[in-house]
């Protein structure tokens, strides 16, 4: 996503299997790299993982 990713739009490079098609490759953006899950942030399931991460990004909207 050359123009960068707006907040809540899926990433053009996440498979149907919600996994990273560029994981492990150089194109793949440093701010994902460096991002280190959590427990906090993922829970136990990927639905708890989306409803934590947009309640983070409602909180935080500027
Ligand atoms: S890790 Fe980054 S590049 Fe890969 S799917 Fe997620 S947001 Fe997209």
């Amino acid at each position: 996503m050359p123009l960068g990713k707006p907040a809540g739009v899926r990433c053009s490079q996440l498979t149907a299997e919600n996994t990273c098609a560029i994981f492990g490759q150089p194109e793949r953006p440093q701010v994902c790299v460096r991002l280190m899950p959590s427990q906090e942030m993922c829970g136990a399931s990927s639905a708890e993982a989306f409803r934590t991460l947009m309640l983070w990004e409602t909180a935080t909207a500027p």
